[in-house]
């Protein structure tokens, strides 16, 4: 038996032929149909057989340490909440959950958190990937559209990556890149480090990090200066703010940006020449961009030289946000963030209404809710009073992670629903839900360029495993919101969500998926890959009220600086072959040869000041913690900065536990953490 499936990683949502082999094997191919792959995986996908055996699952409830009944665990994670809310209002509750969830999944959750509880307190760990991409498009566009897809990258002739190492990140994207480079199209990369990305560009400018408005809006009026501005285009379609052009002399000449981003005058020069001269340039970006405490003004740089160019809505010419986790944006879709409320709808009077009609619900929060990191501040103070943690690991993944994990064990009421037996997580709950896995599970996924793709199920589900909407609406059933949350299958949840973006105002959003609802169960299933959107802003509409994007004044802020007992810069990322804390990639032996331990990279100036020997060990502490890794002592390191893995935890090993490090400053708009430049410091062991 052969099944069409989605990949369970990353945002470029590869489709894959998954043939049963044996009882729980499986084998897998790249499927030649799927728009997002065209048959290519990366390694990460290839071994997705190696990760589907029941080692170290979650089979079933418990409650405490004692296994339990359905009934009587979701009887008990009802009656928590519903007390909690009774007690102390529905703002002390709260849904954290993640970019693995489905379409269907998430919108049950969502459903129940803002229309039902009535509280907004559900995000996401989304919140830690993408939400400056989210803020940035919202305020230049008037709503969160990604208006690239895959194809204009091969339609460039020049693609620009900002903070993102694709090769490693997004391999098949990747792939397509440099296809397009071997027709001739030309490659800059803008980071900090020299990735293996960055070794194949035509230019590389290894930026100061955090240096990325200065470096755009040098670009901005580098354009203006050289007559490469799209004034017929500006003029009929972009509102420009008062004052825009003066705020933006100042400083962005080229002496200047190159001073401020230390960078060569003429290799800025060189790459602002190569804009000018190509006007079929996607620039696309990734974490780099977002995780910064001012990636929400990074990405209106970016988007800001795209819309007075006239780089959008065109085959080839578009900003391009690339999402890690592969249901990313079908979480944004939903309203799995705790700013949005549905459907690409905010909490504006009109749009609550219109939301409680449809959802026939007693109450719509009234709000936005916490995000992540207030969220577990709010665990930390004592304000929530009972959290739901969906597939993810907060207790690792957030930033400063030893004080949400202290967070954690201090909150009177605490369930996880996971696949996984034992994370840091899953260690600090009352009541543990078993999920079903990727392969296990039916749905829908939304990838980077907003292709919807189906996740279907190979295996029969494993002990008492459940799909997260099952879990989600019997405790709303419990609750006592029955009708609201009869579902029986996803295809049920899919339509619905169908029917409420095309709901009331469908025609003041871009986001619609009509003409998707695919009929019966059997339409469903026989669900083909889509992109919903068709190509937006192609007319030079955007979705504001006057119907122009938006020119954002923004201004390079004062770069993070080191501090007198940390006086190196801690930057944080994946590894080509592992996936989050490694759960799924690390039961793949193969997956492990590429890296087989956390290293810290640092430069030879700096591992000689500290004694640091390549090969030897070496201890990281920030203001927040420590902990160690083996050094890799390198040049594709600037001085001063340091660079580490984000994957290991207390299950794998004792060192290289980076969520420890890092600290839990968050971008003012957007709420994302700035992961990429903590003041650190490196000694020897
Ligand atoms: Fe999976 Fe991403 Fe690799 Fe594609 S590029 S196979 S979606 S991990």
């Amino acid at each position: 038996m052969s099944v069409r499936t989605t990949c369970a990683y990353c945002g470029v949502g590869c489709g894959i032929v998954a043939t049963l082999t044996g009882e729980r094997s499986v084998e897998i191919a790249g499927d030649a149909d799927h728009p997002a792959n065209r048959g290519r995986l990366c390694s990460k996908g290839t071994h997705l057989g190696e990760t589907v055996g029941l080692d170290g699952r979650l089979l079933h409830p418990m409650i405490g340490q004692r296994r339990a009944g359905w009934d009587k665990a979701l009887d008990l994670v009802a009656r928590r909440f519903r007390a909690a809310v009774a007690e102390h209002g529905p703002d002390s509750v709260a849904f954290y959950v993640s970019g693995q969830l489905l379409t269907e999944d998430y919108y049950v959750a969502n459903k129940l958190m803002k229309g039902f509880i009535g509280s907004a307190n559900i995000d996401t760990n989304s919140r830690l990937c993408m939400s400056s991409a989210v803020a940035g498009h919202l305020r230049a566009f008037g709503e969160d559209v990604v208006p690239a897809s895959y194809d204009d990258v091969d339609g460039a002739d020049l693609i620009v990556l900002v903070g993102s190492n694709t090769a490693w990140c997004h391999p098949v994207l990747y792939q397509r890149v440099r296809a397009r480079c071997a027709a001739g199209a030309r490659m800059v990369v803008i980071d900090p480090r020299r990735t293996e990305t960055a070794e194949e560009a035509d230019l590389h400018l290894r930026l100061r990090p955090g240096s990325d408005v200065a470096l755009m809006n040098g670009l901005l009026a580098w354009c203006r200066d050289h007559d490469a501005l799209d004034r017929d285009f500006l003029r009929d379609h972009v509102a420009v703010p008062d004052g825009f052009w003066q705020q933006l002399a100042d400083g962005s000449d080229l002496w200047s940006v190159a001073r401020a981003c230390d960078l060569a005058p003429a290799e800025l020069r060189r790459f602002y020449e190569l804009f000018v001269a190509t006007p079929r340039t996607v620039t696309l970006f990734s974490q780099g961009v977002n995780q910064s405490v001012t990636g929400t003004d990074q990405v209106n740089a970016i988007l800001n030289v795209h819309l007075a160019t006239g780089r959008i809505g065109k085959p080839g010419a578009q900003p391009f946000s690339v999402t890690g986790q592969p249901n990313a944006m079908g979480g944004r879709e939903v309203g799995g963030l705790a700013t949005t409320l549905a459907a690409h709808l905010d909490f504006s009077p009109p749009s609550r209404a219109l939301v409680q009609r449809f959802w026939g619900s007693p109450t719509v929060a009234a709000k936005p809710g916490l995000k992540a990191v207030d969220l577990f501040r709010a665990v930390e103070e004592g304000r929530i009073k009972a959290l739901w943690v969906m597939a993810t690991n907060p207790a690792v993944s957030m930033p400063d992670a030893g004080r949400v994990r202290d967070a954690l064990a201090r909150c009177p009421f605490v369930v996880v629903s996971d696949v996984v037996e034992e994370t840091d997580t899953v260690r600090l709950a009352h009541v543990r839900l078993p999920a079903a896995a990727w392969g296990e599970k039916d749905g829908t996924v939304t990838n980077s360029d907003r292709t919807v793709s189906r996740q279907r199920a190979i295996f029969p589900l494993p002990g008492e495993a459940r799909p997260d909407w099952w879990i989600v609406a019997q405790v709303a059933r419990r609750m006592g919101w029955r009708t609201p949350f009869a579902y029986d299958r996803p295809a049920e949840i899919w339509r619905e969500h169908v029917r409420l973006s095309t709901y009331g105002n469908a025609g003041e959003r871009l986001f619609s998926l009509a003409g998707h609802a695919a009929g019966g169960n059997a339409g469903y299933d026989a669900l083909a890959p889509f992109r919903w959107g068709g190509t937006p802003f192609a007319d030079g509409r955007f979705p504001t009220a006057d119907g122009r994007a938006r020119l954002v004044a923004v201004a390079q802020k004062p770069l993070a600086a080191p501090l007198r007992d940390w006086p190196l810069l801690l930057n944080t990322g994946r590894y080509r072959d592992q996936w989050h804390s490694m759960t799924r990639t690390g039961l793949a032996p193969r997956l492990a040869r590429h890296r087989e331990e956390p290293l810290v990279e640092l430069h030879p100036d700096d591992a000689a000041a500290a004694g640091v020997a390549d090969g030897g060990l070496a201890r990281v502490t920030t203001p927040q913690g420590e902990t160690l890794y083996r050094a890799r002592v390198t040049d594709a390191q600037r001085r001063g900065e340091l660079f580490v893995p984000i994957h290991w935890t207390a299950q794998i090993a004792s060192g290289g536990r980076t969520g420890r490090l890092t600290r839990a400053q968050v971008d003012p708009f957007s709420g994302q953490p700035g992961f990429k430049s903590c003041p650190a410091a490196v000694d020897a062991v």
